[in-house]
């Protein structure tokens, strides 16, 4: 198995083109992927509505490009997601993705309408209800964007793909599935469900810390391709210099037996040597997965766990609240107020809040076990 990993100084068209041509060569070329008439789908990461500089959505240049190496191939290209929160039409517009559609002449589809999809080997979901259009298309390629992720460690080519699930109908995964783990097996069924035939990542601009939507922007100056995306995802943690075979998503494949091992993998291209320290998330890691018992764990789970809290930036808007999976905020004088009976620590109010107005506490016996070491 084969990782690109391609130096990009910018996010200059020519300069764009340039990577993602070499980047995408480098593992077999465009023909290894998309023939002549295929109908290709071009799956961004385009949470929510922001201007591309906040390095949260996919960069408007980088599927610019996939659009014209698509076309240049003889197939036919569109453009789709689900955003996370926000209406459609206004991220496609904020994000610059619908500008770059329509100059280049390409369908940006709304995901509006879902239909199921059975994948009958799935872990905990042999049958997803994702947008009815997929199964329109011949290939898919996810075009994601490098990024640290509060519940699953790191966001990537993987993870782009819950964008699939239309709309709200994502926060009923996170009720079904509150244990991290649970979660990111999901996530591996979902990727064996809709297969992209490649995987892009847009490293150009990257987030660390808080990500997926609160994190601060740093630099790699990188493009990554792969035809496996839990490949591409590995060596992006890798890169990020993470322990990326113990991220969520990646530990749940592996045990699985559907993902390669990092050590299988062979990184080339001029960026393979590159390597970064980001900041980790803040992040909840399930008590539940570990040998404490489930007494303890019903005990003691607001003291084992980070919990989201509400600083002074917030100005009630109600994002949170409404696309909390337990409805456990509440707008009470333009002011968020969490119920951590409620509460299942999913963080999807810390994801989505466009404030930064959420913050991750660790309680005191998360805090004492960290001191101790017991617990990293
Ligand atoms: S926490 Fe953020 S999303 Fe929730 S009401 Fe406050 S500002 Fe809005
Ligand atoms: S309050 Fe936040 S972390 Fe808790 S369940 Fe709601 S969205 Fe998830």
């Amino acid at each position: 198995m084969k990782v690109s990993v391609v130096k990009s100084d910018s996010y200059e068209t020519k300069v764009v083109d340039k990577a993602i041509n070499d980047a995408v060569n480098l593992i077999g070329g465009w023909q290894n992927f998309i023939q002549k008439g295929d109908k290709v789908l071009i799956k961004p990461n385009m949470l929510t509505n922001v201007t591309p500089e906040k390095a949260v959505t996919t960069h408007p240049e980088v599927i610019r490009a996939v659009i014209k190496a698509v076309k240049k191939i003889g197939a036919f290209p569109s453009v789709g997601d689900s955003p996370g929160i926000s209406n459609l039409k206004s991220t496609a517009q904020k994000t610059g993705i619908l500008k770059v559609c329509e100059e280049e002449k390409t369908p940006f589809v709304y995901f509006t309408q879902s239909k199921s999809y059975s994948y009958i080997e799935g872990r905990f979901i042999k049958q997803f209800e994702l947008v009815d259009c997929l199964s329109d298309f011949d290939k898919i390629i996810s075009v994601a964007k490098m990024k640290t992720h509060v519940f699953m460690g790191v966001t990537g080519a993987v993870k782009n793909l819950f964008g699939c699930i239309v709309g709200t109908d994502k926060a009923r995964f996170h009720l079904r599935m509150q244990k991290h783990i649970d979660f990111a097996h999901v996530m591996v069924d979902l990727y064996q469900t809709i297969k992209p035939t490649l995987n892009i990542i847009d490293g150009i601009t990257a987030m660390e810390g808080q990500g997926p939507m609160s994190g601060d922007i740093v630099n790699p100056k990188i493009i990554i391709a792969s035809s496996d995306g839990f490949a591409a995802d590995l060596i992006m943690a890798d890169k990020m210099g993470f322990d990326a075979e113990a991220m969520p998503i990646a530990a749940a494949g592996i045990e699985q037996k559907r993902i390669i091992r990092l050590k299988n993998i062979e990184v080339i291209g001029d960026g393979k040597d590159e390597q970064f320290h980001f900041v980790k998330p803040h992040t909840y890691k399930s008590m539940q997965d570990t040998y404490v018992p489930k007494f303890i764990l019903k005990l003691g789970q607001n003291q084992l766990t980070s919990k989201p809290a509400i600083n002074e930036n917030c100005i009630g808007c109600g994002r949170c609240s409404h696309h909390c999976p337990p409805n456990a905020i509440s707008i009470i004088n333009k002011k968020a107020i969490i119920d951590y009976q409620k509460c299942i620590r999913c963080y999807c109010c810390q994801e989505l809040c466009p404030h930064q107005a959420v913050d991750l506490k660790d309680g005191l016996l998360l805090l004492l076990l960290k001191y101790l070491g017991i617990y990293k």
